[in-house]
């Protein structure tokens, strides 16, 4: 004989009420059945709503009315489908039911009070509806069933509403009771009785359980819990969408599992089928061809980690004070507390200190249990032995599951990486120490960030990296290419990379799934808002995003002093812009202050240089105890290019047009030639270097002479550029007299910063550098007397998008590194 059980999920409509049917006469070809019915989804909250407003009357009527629909829906839409229906069968017991509600309802509403007793019967009304439904259902089919009474066999204690089936007792009487069953059978679940005879309920969710106790009372040989997923799940399939499906589950794993949030099991249901050694089986009503998860005795060891859970709406008991320390019998005395007011303790923590207990309990049992620890502890409350009771609401339990973490190193280590990755505060731990599980509690509001960073690290590794593209210019449009070039590769290396937000002038747009890049052109503008870091960040939070990368790929100000409050909101920052690293020295110490606290990257490599790996490369220099002694460098490729141009006989005017029309200049080419480009490159080198210098401190000798009026529009600006022409082949020819150059070079020398013209002979490390391409010669204590040389193209789109690129994914080296 097999125990099928069907919960409310798979009897929500007359369309499941059949698939169950099927389900039961197929099974019941090869097997007898006994069946455990809940009441159809959502009956039971009406049920307990009514029996929670008994003074409302106009609630009342609202919660009855909405039962009576959702039960008669049912009865037509079968009556309707199903040629032989008795529905008569079904609308009477109804009727019946309904006559008994208005009986209980109108002695509750005379007492303005509903005895516990009472309640259980209101409560478990929709299971005898199920019942009969499915009775008329199986008959319809030419089935012959019987119904067991649970009140005939299933003895619990007197716990009404939360009872606990007696296993000995009820085996007793249902073997007297039922020695010889139908092939089918049926059951309503969630219902037992008491020593007395009155009508317990098992808890909410607590038909699994009925079945469960069936099962033993039976003595059979499998318990089918069929539901709305395909089995049990390595964390709940509703918050983590590439949960995996696990194909089995030790007895212990799945108790665990269902302790601390699985919903998909009653956590009454595990221990009885596990005394008796009856297999479990979870099973989909929708799929019955899916082979579901088996949950049996033997242990498993395959996997570390078998699953992650979450339990939501609770709150933690402190009770601390100086004397807790050493007195024997407050720690019983605090839980004898708990059990009078049959209080369950979901997790229990203490300091070894013993100065404090801290203790997790369900939310809706708050106010009792402080009531009740201030009333025994009011002395020591009184006389400071105790300090005033702590209560910490809207937390959550996540939980690590599995027999194979025994013994095995590193498995918290990396849950609590992985909770600091998310930016979670631990409020308390707890390990059983049978080692099968390792849970923490924490803020109800981060449960969703923490269950997703958890589960990516311990079981998809699939990290994602969540970009919020702010410019769309050269750089930034470059830059969606390359990433919409790059993503499937990305992804079949096991990276998740995708552009949630995307701004240019105009505003922001997003996209929850990532925006298409493709037709990136076609999204932008429709439905922007604007760039603010408020707007981002409610997206990112509204998303459960757990690796939001900024990257800036503009030339704005007001965006670069926002990144303090980005990395304070937990994003990585990445940007080619120059202007917060140039910013004032405070500034520039408190992005690096923001980026340590709160473990993100502030990422900069195109600043300098463009894609050559300049900051990287003297950050490992500088952090391995090297120091800069002197540097000098072609840091801008417009200047390379046109001074190169120069050497070849060209003048000024007509080498900065050819650049321009090229794109290898600014829109606007004084902001090249001005010299102040190169002044916030060699600023964030002597920065980088370790020199606390301002923008100021740097002398700018621009390529323009004092005397030059750069006034006026660009065009304006190009044309007056000729009446340099001449002072420029001047000092070009007399350069080439003397076998030089001009070049035009940022130097650090003795502490100082300058960027000026220069001319270099052949024996110049800079002589040859020109067409667009940088250079850069960092001399060191390391590195002497030959010079550390970097050079390669240090301007253009598609290089500085890639150095971008890189740095986007280097956030991701987070994760590998902790
Ligand atoms: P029923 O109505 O059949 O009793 P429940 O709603 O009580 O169904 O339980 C099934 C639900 O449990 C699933 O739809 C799923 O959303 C939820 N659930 C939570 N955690 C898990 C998990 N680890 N694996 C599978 N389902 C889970
Ligand atoms: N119908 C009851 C409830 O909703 C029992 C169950 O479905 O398991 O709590
Ligand atoms: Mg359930």
């Amino acid at each position: 004989m097999r125990v099928l059980k069907f919960g409310g999920s798979s009897l929500a409509s007359a369309e499941r009420f059949l698939q169950v049917a099927e389900i039961i006469k197929n099974k019941s070809e090869s097997s007898a059945v006994a069946v455990v019915v809940s009441a159809p989804q959502g009956v039971t909250n009406h049920l307990v709503a009514m029996a929670e407003n008994i003074n409302d009357d106009v609630k009342l009527k609202t919660d009855l009315g909405h039962f009576k629909t959702a039960i008669q829906t049912i009865i037509d839409d079968l009556s309707a489908s199903v040629s032989s229906f008795n529905h008569q069968h079904a609308e009477q017991a109804l009727a019946n039911c309904e006559n008994q509600l208005s009986r209980y309802m109108h002695g509750a509403t005379m007492l303005s009070f509903c005895p516990e007793h009472i309640r259980a019967r209101i409560i478990s009304t929709g299971e005898r509806l199920s019942v009969a439904i499915l009775e008329s259902v199986l008959a319809a089919k030419d089935e012959k069933v019987s119904v067991l009474a649970p009140e005939e066999f299933l003895r619990t204690n007197d716990e009404s509403l939360n009872a606990v089936a007696d296993l000995v007792l009820c085996k007793e009487k249902f073997q007297e009771q039922y020695a010889q069953l139908n092939k089918i059978a049926l059951m309503p679940g969630f219902i037992g009785v008491d020593s007395k005879g009155d009508v317990t309920t098992l808890g909410r969710n607590g038909s699994d359980y009925s079945a469960a106790v069936l099962a033993v009372c039976a003595e059979a040989e499998c318990c089918e819990i069929w539901t709305d997923v395909d089995g049990v799940f390595n964390a709940d399939p509703r918050l983590i969408k590439d949960a995996k499906l696990l194909d089995y589950l030790s007895y212990q794993e799945a108790m665990e599992l269902s302790y601390f949030g699985a919903s998909v099991l009653h956590p009454k249901t595990i221990g009885p089928i596990a005394q008796y050694h009856i297999p479990c089986l979870i099973k989909n009503t929708g799929n019955p061809e899916a082979p579901g998860t088996l949950i049996a005795n033997e242990n498993d060891q395959q996997k570390k980690v078998k699953a992650i859970s979450n339990l939501d709406d609770l709150t933690m008991v402190n009770v601390s004070g100086p004397g807790m320390k050493g007195m024997v019998g407050m720690a019983s005395r605090v839980f004898a507390t708990m059990s009078r007011e049959n209080i369950s303790l979901v997790l229990i923590s203490q300091s070894s200190s013993e100065y404090c207990i801290s203790f997790c309990i369900y939310s809706s049992d708050a106010l009792r249990a402080k009531q009740s620890l201030q009333q025994e502890f009011e002395l020591e409350l009184l006389n400071g032995l105790l300090e005033p009771l702590e209560l910490k609401t809207n937390l959550s339990i996540i939980s690590l599951v599995g027999d194979g973490m025994h013994h095995q190193q590193g498995v918290a280590a990396k849950f609590f990486s992985s909770l600091a990755q998310a930016r979670v505060n631990v409020v308390a731990i707890a390990q059983d120490s049978s080692e099968r599980s390792i849970s923490v509690v924490i803020e109800e509001r981060k449960c969703k960030d923490a269950m997703k960073v958890s589960h990516q690290n311990f079981f998809s590794h699939k990290p994602t990296i969540d970009v919020f593209l702010v410019g769309c210019g050269v750089v930034g449009s470059e830059l969606i290419a390359q990433i919409s070039r790059q993503q499937q590769s990305l992804i079949e290396q096991n990276i998740d990379l995708k552009v949630y937000g995307l701004a240019n002038s105009k505003g922001m747009v997003f996209n929850a799934e990532g925006i298409d890049l493709a037709n990136w052109q076609d999204t932008l503008g429709k439905d922007a808002t604007p760039v603010t870091a408020a707007n981002i960040k409610s997206f990112v939070r509204e998303n459960n995003l757990i690796n939001p990368v900024l990257v800036d790929s503009t030339s704005n100000e007001e965006l670069a002093m926002s990144y303090v409050d980005f990395l304070n909101e937990g994003f990585h920052v990445v940007t080619p812009n120059k202007k917060a690293n140039t910013d004032s020295w405070e500034y520039y110490q408190a992005l690096r202050e923001a980026a340590q606290k709160t473990n993100r990257r502030f990422l900069y490599e195109t600043t300098v240089g463009a894609g050559l790996p300049v900051i990287d490369t003297l950050q490992s220099l500088i952090k391995a105890g090297d120091q800069l002694q002197r540097f000098e460098g072609i840091l801008s490729g417009s200047l390379s290019y046109i001074f190169g141009k120069l050497e070849e006989g060209m003048s000024i005017s007509q080498a900065t047009a050819i650049a321009k029309e090229n794109g290898f200049t600014e829109p606007d080419p004084r902001d090249d030639l001005s010299g102040m480009d190169v002044a916030r490159k060699l600023l964030i080198m002597a920065r980088e270097s370790g020199m606390a210098l301002n923008i100021s401190d740097i002398t700018i000798e621009s390529v323009l002479p004092s005397d030059f009026d750069a006034s006026g529009d660009v065009a304006t600006f190009m044309n007056n550029l000729t009446s340099i022409d001449q002072a420029f082949s001047d000092r070009v020819n007399e350069a080439k007299a003397e076998g030089k150059v001009l070049r035009y070079i940022g130097n650090i020398v003795d502490g100082k910063c300058q960027v000026s013209i220069e001319a270099v002979g052949q024996d110049h490390p800079l002589y040859s550098i020109k067409d667009g391409e940088n250079a850069l010669a960092i001399h060191s204590r390391y590195y002497q007397p030959l010079p550390f040389v970097l050079r390669g193209y240090g301007a253009g789109a598609a290089v500085t998008a890639a150095g971008v690129f890189g740095d986007v994914l280097r956030t991701l080296a987070w994760e590998q590194t902790h």
